[in-house]
């Protein structure tokens, strides 16, 4: 790999937006270049090619702001901090400890991200800190830790997945999320085997050599027809099964009642397109199993996420050299976000808060007593949901997220944020959630500032600085140490140089799951593929997991025993349709940030709302006019776009929009029992003409 060292062409970085974390260079002026990496072959995407146009936007912020008399005013540094640490300290003096939370993002470098999570539980004290990442791939991490004892999300080099000859994608989207990524699955196209799974037929699923589209909620049932299919022709792999993993008997016990025809009768597949798949894993030499967000954001999401890995163990692929499962990860540190304690639940490395041992490690790296560190707090969608109610925190510091847009049932969460005694947001715009905060502070973004990321596969990834920030932003690891020091913590314990906070992770990670001791700057920066773990200096990585045994005990994976119970709510004669939210090519999550690059803005001004021709007719509405989707939750406003490739029954909406266009105003907070995750991806819906008042 070429050293990562500043050229003539610009300073190396990466992408400031998705999981696939292209490789570009910035030049001093701030000018974007695709550059060789394996990830993006040099090449990029809209987002990434226009991605300058955030350095210099007229939106952004550049001083402190606070709110006074219902206006937010400019401010200096020490005020701000000085007024947030004060609020903090009387707030916890008169409520306790957890009258404070924090909400976290999946696009915060890993040294934020593990600042972070040490700030709520040491300088804060308290146990309410999640983050985002919970709405983007909990699932399947908790899938990924029940199958192979740990989660990576892809456990390979996605570079492997050229030499595949079948690739299955279930609920991804990569033609619009991360179109790069596609070269890494032209292979598989050109051999026929490139499988996706969707309700709608996306950019992706047009590329497909099969694509099938269950109805919303029911991705579950169809990979039970396919393991069902797997089993009942032969074309198990017998040998496999019994050397690498445990559970078959009780998985299949499960899936025995799902043959084909029943399936297809709950999720509109064919029976034959499910011996179809079937039959292409098993000719397959090399095949891949991919979920991402499709898949996961449901109320069953995470046995949605196991019932696919449940076909991939049954064809052998996992822990394979040239096949097996991975998710498709989105946030930009979708990865490590995950992995250094931002988690409601976890400790840096990945490791279980309610562990002793881990406490005890952490706790000695922090400086602190392990007693004093607080246990487990409330996932992000509860979290959201307890603020300002009797017993729930009553104020919250927001760091990389826009919750009023990308949280489900939004109306509900600007209410909740609306009754808070104080709402502290470090951003980059005036994001809809900044835009009702008490205090606004501005921080300096990707090229301005050093930091790790950890890609979709597990490779540590360092972004230099290429530019000086705007006059008056600092960085959030500054944002945090003027905070911990004005609660009162002493010199040093919070660290603002990067490296200096990447040094101490490494230490909180060592013999975590997670491990990151063996990672240097300096190595990053000579260009080592460094994928975790790396458990010492001289360790070369770990760019293939579980090829001699899997993480658990006994070395082997595990088949759950899952079944189809279906969305957590139905279509019905008042709403009768499904609406299901997602993404397009020229936004990124909330939107906060490509909503100020006018390239693409002006290439997708607005929401719309996908519909059938047939359906649109039904409800009375027409290509280009706006309508309605409404559902028990809210209404969404939306430009009609008809589309005679979706199914009739079904009405997509993306979620990048703010206001009205919010498409969280309708989706439904029903979480997974075990990830937290809430179903953005299925609710019942109706589709309505705007009514002129
Ligand atoms: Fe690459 Fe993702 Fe950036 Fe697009 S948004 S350039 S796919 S990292």
């Amino acid at each position: 790999t070429a050293p990562e060292q500043r050229a003539d062409s610009g300073t190396a970085s990466h992408c400031p937006y998705c999981a696939l974390q292209c490789g570009m260079s910035i030049s001093g002026a701030g000018a974007v270049a695709p550059r060789e990496f394996p990830a993006n072959g040099g090449g990029l995407c809209q987002k990434g090619w226009t991605s300058a146009a955030l350095l210099d936007s007229p939106a952004r912020l550049t001083t402190p702001l606070i709110r006074t008399g219902g206006e937010l005013r400019e401010a200096n540094w020490d005020d701000a901090l000085d007024l947030v640490a004060e609020r903090i300290t009387d707030l916890q003096a008169a409520h306790g400890a957890d009258s404070v939370a924090v909400f976290g993002g999946g696009g915060l470098t890993n040294e934020k991200s593990y600042l972070l999570g040490k700030f709520a539980r040491v300088a804060l004290g308290t146990s309410q800190i999640d983050y985002n990442g919970r709405f983007c791939m909990s699932s399947a991490a908790a899938a990924g830790t029940k199958a192979f004892g740990v989660d990576r999300g892809m456990p390979f080099p996605m570079t492997d997945l050229a030499q595949a000859d079948v690739v299955v994608l279930v609920g991804a989207n990569p033609a619009e999320t991360m179109p790069p990524f596609l070269r890494h699955l032209r292979g598989a196209a050109a051999k026929g085997g490139l499988v996706v799974v969707d309700p709608r037929r996306s950019a992706t699923a047009q590329q497909a050599s099969l694509h099938l589209a269950p109805a919303p909620g029911t991705d579950l049932a169809l990979a039970l027809g396919v393991l069902h299919a797997t089993v009942a022709e032969g074309l198990l792999d017998d040998d496999y099964v019994t050397r690498r993993t445990a559970g078959f008997d009780d998985a299949w016990r499960a899936a025995a009642a799902y043959w084909p025809e029943h399936v297809e009768r709950i999720t509109g597949v064919a029976a034959a397109d499910q011996r179809r798949l079937a039959h292409l894993l098993a000719r397959a030499r090399n095949a891949y199993v991919l979920t991402a967000r499709g898949a996961e954001q449901h109320a069953t999401g995470v046995d949605t996420v196991s019932a696919w890995i449940n076909v991939a163990l049954a064809h052998g692929l996992p822990g394979r050299r040239g096949s097996g499962y991975g998710c498709l990860t989105g946030q930009g540190n979708g990865q490590g976000g995950r992995e250094h304690g931002q988690k409601a639940d976890q400790l840096p490395g990945y490791r279980k808060l309610t562990d002793p041992a881990a406490r005890e490690h952490v706790a000695r790296v922090w400086g602190v007593d392990p007693a004093d560190l607080p246990g487990p707090g409330r996932s992000a969608a509860e979290l959201l949901d307890a603020l300002g109610e009797p017993g729930g925190p009553r104020a919250l510091l927001v760091f990389g997220s826009n919750v009023v847009v990308s949280a489900p049932r939004s109306r509900r969460v600007a209410d909740r944020l609306g009754s808070l005694d104080l709402l502290v947001t470090a951003d980059l715009v005036l994001s809809e959630t900044s835009a009702m905060a008490d205090v606004v502070l501005p921080v300096t973004q990707w090229a301005e500032e050093d930091g790790t990321m950890t890609n979709l596969e597990g490779r540590v990834l360092l972004r230099r600085k290429a530019v000086d920030p705007p006059e008056g932003v600092r960085s959030d690891l500054d944002v945090l140490a003027g905070l911990a020091r004005r609660l009162g913590q002493p010199e040093g314990r919070f660290p603002a140089h990067a490296e200096t906070v990447f040094g101490e992770l490494r230490a909180a990670s060592a013999g975590g799951p997670a491990d990151y001791a063996g990672v240097t700057y300096d190595r990053l920066r000579a260009g080592e593929a460094l994928y975790w773990p790396v458990p010492h200096v001289e360790h070369s990585g770990t760019p293939r997991m579980f090829l001699d045994a899997f993480a658990h005990d006994d070395g082997r994976a595990r088949f759950v025993s899952v079944v189809h119970t279906g969305p957590a709510e139905r279509p019905d004669e008042t709403f009768p349709l499904y609406a299901t939210t997602g993404r397009v090519l020229q936004h990124y999550q909330s939107g906060a940030q490509t909503r100020a690059v006018p390239d693409l803005v002006g290439a997708v001004p607005e929401a719309y709302v996908e519909v059938h021709p047939d359906t649109a007719a039904r409800a009375g509405v027409r290509e280009g006019e706006q309508a309605v989707v409404e559902s028990r939750r809210g209404r969404v406003t939306a430009r009609v776009r008809c589309k005679p490739t979706l199914r009739p029954d079904v009405v997509f909406v993306p979620f990048h929009f703010p206001g009205a266009q919010r498409a969280n105003l309708i989706t439904n907070p029903a979480l997974d029992p075990t990830s937290r995750m809430p179903e953005f991806k299925v609710c019942a819906a109706r589709l309505v003409p705007v009514v002129e008042s």
